[in-house]
Parts: structure tokens; sequence; C-alpha cells
């Protein structure tokens, strides 16, 4: 239950189980709420009822005689079931690629109904706090230390909140079943009998191209996109099969394989004069795009400092870009020649933001 009055100032005081009563806290807090807790009946003294305006019982507390008649004297007070084992879910939703805007309307809901967030580094959507007033956000993509929290640890946090009852939210970034082990995470909720939905998401391997103006496929010119990992160098077949496809190759994961990566491709047969482009940092201030050949891409990405997250694009379509930016006057340092440089393969790392 989300509150949506506003409480800012208000001596609220919470009774019940520590466990259950966190999320009550929680939620009466972002209203502004000044919370007080008491775990057991003895810890409803006359001193806590005096100071507060308003009661709230969780679960068992509403039995509580003695507790509930002594608040009850003094303030309005107000019960609070606790979560209902049955009604606990999984929702996996794609984040989009970067802000606020490019996540669907469904995953905006999905968050303000949540009793838990799990989110990670690439769902940067703004403050998750805000989106969903009733969560404890749990931040799974890193640590303290800076880990990220293990696999099998996230998928048993995850259907282990939601076995007790409540709405967990995996956050994650661009579309979950793209790279994003969404389908794990989908089989764990449904090995452990958990109702589970997905809110797709726009993907980086379409979105990021396209925000620098490379479309993944363009009639005339590529009308097949392949979307690879790069996280692991490409094996000999797999570079043949890529090389002898045509058409716009996509890899996500592949900065710190660049080298190998195009090496693979060429020594496969893929033209070194094939335009390349990565577009680092899609959707954010920063954004930059780097556009070279298959060839030249890996020098020019290393004399730009480019690193990740980056999409690569290989392809006829990174032609595009130049067009795209010359039309809406957006390349700096009069790159106007883009397209003619590509052409004659005579390339500088250019700044082309979106
Ligand atoms: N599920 C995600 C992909 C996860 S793999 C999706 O559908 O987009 C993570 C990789 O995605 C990064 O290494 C990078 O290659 C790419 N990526 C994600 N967001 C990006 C962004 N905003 N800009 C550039 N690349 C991005």
């Amino acid at each position: 239950m989300l509150i949506e009055t506003d409480l800012r100032g208000l001596s609220v005081l919470v009774v019940g189980p520590p466990g259950p009563t966190s999320a009550v806290v929680r939620r009466y807090e972002r209203a502004g709420a000044v919370v007080t807790v008491a775990a057991s009946a003895d810890g409803v003294t006359p001193e806590l009822c005096e100071s507060a305006r308003l009661g709230v019982l969780v679960g068992p507390a509403a039995t509580w005689a003695v507790a509930r008649s002594a608040l009850a004297e003094r303030c309005p007070v107000v019960t609070e079931p606790l979560p209902d084992a049955s009604r606990g879910r999984v929702v996996l939703v794609g984040a989009g690629p970067g802000g606020l805007e490019l996540m669907t309307l469904a995953g905006i809901r999905a968050l303000a109904e949540a009793d838990v967030v799990l989110t990670d580094r690439l769902a940067e959507v703004g403050d998750i706090a805000t989106l969903a007033p009733g969560a404890d956000v749990i931040d799974v993509g890193k640590r303290p230390g800076h880990h990220a929290v293990p696999q099998d640890e996230i998928e048993r946090l995850m259907v282990g909140r939601a076995l007790a009852g409540l709405t967990v939210v995996r956050l994650k970034g661009g579309d979950p079943y793209v790279f994003g082990r969404g389908g794990e995470e989908v089989a764990a909720a449904v090995e452990a009998g958990l109702p589970v939905t997905v809110v797709p998401g726009v993907s980086s391997a379409v979105g990021v191209p396209g925000s620098a103006g490379i479309p993944v496929t363009h009639r005339g010119v590529s009308h097949v996109f392949t979307v690879v990992s790069g996280h692991v160098p490409l094996d000999p077949q797999q570079a043949q099969a890529l090389a002898g496809l045509g058409g716009t190759v996509v890899i996500l994961m592949g900065m710190h394989n660049l080298v190998p990566l195009t090496t693979a491709l060429m020594g496969a047969g893929l033209a070194g004069s094939t335009p390349a482009a990565i577009v680092e940092r899609g959707f954010s201030p920063d954004q930059r795009s780097i556009v070279g050949t298959l060839g030249t891409l890996s020098d020019l990405a290393a004399r730009a400092g480019a690193s990740s997250p980056s999409v690569i694009v290989l392809g006829e379509v990174v032609r595009q870009s130049a067009v795209w930016a010359r039309r809406t006057g957006a390349v700096r340092d009069g790159s106007a020649d883009l397209l003619d440089r590509i052409a004659l393969d005579a390339l500088d790392a250019l700044d082309v933001v979106a």
C-alpha cells in the first residue's frame, strides 16, 4: 500500500514484530512521518503513546489488546496486515538504455507497486526511491567492496522475498532478455512456484546505435542485424559465420576484446574497410561516437580512450550516421565530410554527439 498523503512531521508509532514492520516504517518515513517503533507489546510505553499522533499496528500487533487500547486512548490507530505469502511475485523490468524516459509505463507502474527492488549498474533511471516509494531498494550491481552480488545470491534474494509475500522487481539495464540473465531469473522464479512477468525494455543493441544516427537495418543497405556478445573472443567458426552473413553486426560487452574481435572478423574475410562505430555511454550527457572502419576501429578507440559501456556497430549502416549528423547539424569540428572520409578510409576519431 502506498501512502499518498503528506505526513510531514507527524509522530507515528509503528508497533509490530521487527521483520515485517520495516517495510511499513519505510513507507511512513517516505511520507514524511517521524516514526518510532515498538517491537513488542511491552515496548508500547505510556511515554511513546503520549508523543504519538497516529498508531500503526502491524500484523499480530493488532491483537496486543493492552497496547492497542493504551494507544487508542491517545491517538487514532490503524492496522496493517502482514504481507500475504501467497501474493508474492516477481517482475523483471527492462529499464532501457538510460534515463527514465526510455523505460516503459508498465515498468514505471511495476516500480510504484514494488516492495523490493533489486537493481544494477546499467539500470540508470534516476531516483529509484522516488519511483518505488514503498520498496526496499537493493543494489546488487555493487556492494561496499565494489563486487557485484553473485547471480545465485541475486536469485536467492529475489525468490526469498517473493516467497515471503512481497512484490519483487528485478530492474535490469536495456531488455531483461538481452545478455541480462533474465531467462535464468525467470526460471528460478518459476521453479519456486512464483508468478513472474517480464516487462520488456529498449535494448541498447538497437537504441544506442540509433541514438548516434545508425539504423541497424536500412532499406537497400542491410536487412540483417546480428547481436553478439563480445564478452569472450569469437571462435573462428563464429567469425566466419558473421563475416559471411552480411548486414549489420552489433557487439555488446566487447570493449575489452576489441582487438581480438576485429582481428578475428578481418581474418574471417570481413573487409577492413567495413564502416565501424563505437557508441559510448548512450543516452548520457557524455555520449560519444567513434566512427572509423573495421581496420581502424581499435586504434581509434585506444587513441580516444573509449571504454564501457559501449555498443560496437559494424556494417554499411554506419554511413547513415554521417547523413543523420549532417542533416541535424550535430557534428562538431567541421566533420561534415565524414561520409567521404569513411569512403576514403582516412579516419580520425570523431566526436558525434547526439
Ligand atoms: N540487457 C542489456 C544489455 C546488457 S549487456 C540491453 O538490452 O541493453 C551490457 C552491455 O550493453 C554493455 O557492455 C554495453 O555493450 C551495452 N550497453 C548497455 N547500455 C548501454 C549504454 N547506455 N551505452 C552504450 N552501451 C550500452
